[in-house]
């Protein structure tokens, strides 16, 4: 053979095992919506949450919170085989109804980021509910108060959105809210820098990629999972698509 050929396939081949070869670095999906939506960017059916939830248990992923990840960092918890962290976003009542059960079925567990002024009105989760959530291994965590984006006010409004949120949670779980969601993906150097002062230890955002020590905390990498156009091959995808992502350091 050609030495020329030779070198190159073995070239190839070590770019392949590289590429391939698994991470430390954890995946967080960003759900918002379980059963049948019009919005398929923020929903997924009951039948494709569930297929997903039993491609995560049979391929030996574990569901974890994201405290377990941060405590991780710091040698206090220590993590299973192939963490997951599994959040929604909005705090909509179906996370209850649908989503849950089919979770406990499955050994997987959630963080919830909710909207302190949306709980109780219509398809979204009581304070009850919230409750129960969080007393069925359910993470929460604050999605500000109002929903607003945080490019949308200035740093006093980013202050009382991250602050009130935190307050109001607390309150009526009596559990320290530790991390955050941003509406929309939207976040700068002021919100993070707001985020960390008001107490909360991280937030997620909308950029893909999978998280590590090195990730910053207060953007937090997610793989967003939508309604699947090709069944289960495109949330395998996705899940593979960001760990090429974390990879290539991107
Ligand atoms: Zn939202």
């Amino acid at each position: 053979m050609n030495k020329f050929l030779a070198c190159g396939i073995l070239f190839m081949v070590a770019i392949l095992g590289w590429l391939f070869w698994p991470t430390n670095a954890v995946p967080i999906l960003a759900y918002h919506q379980v059963g049948e939506v019009d919005e398929e960017i923020y929903s997924v059916t009951a039948s494709q949450f569930e297929e997903q939830m039993k491609y995560l248990k049979e391929n030996g992923y574990h569901a974890i919170s994201l405290e377990d990840l941060f405590n991780s960092y710091t040698g206090k918890t220590a993590l299973p085989e192939k963490p997951i962290v599994i959040t929604f976003d909005d705090g909509y009542e179906d996370n209850y109804l649908t989503a849950l059960p089919i979770m406990e079925q499955y050994g997987m567990s959630a963080t919830v980021f909710v909207v302190p002024s949306l709980i109780g009105t219509t398809d979204y989760l009581s304070w009850q509910q919230v409750a129960d959530m969080q007393k069925r291994h359910t993470e929460i965590g604050s999605h500000t108060m109002s929903h607003v984006g945080m490019n949308e006010i200035n740093a006093t409004e980013q202050r009382r959105e991250a602050a009130e949120s935190k307050a109001a949670l607390e309150r009526q779980i009596r559990t320290s809210i530790q991390f955050f969601a941003y509406p929309y993906g939207q976040f700068s150097a002021g919100a993070q820098q707001i985020l960390k002062e008001t107490g909360y230890r991280g937030a997620c955002t909308g950029l893909a990629g999978l998280n590590n020590e090195n990730t910053d905390p207060y953007a937090l990498k997610r793989i967003n999972v939508p309604q699947p156009k090709y069944g289960l091959w495109e949330f395998r995808l996705r899940l593979f698509r960001a760990h090429i992502y974390s990879k290539l350091g991107l």
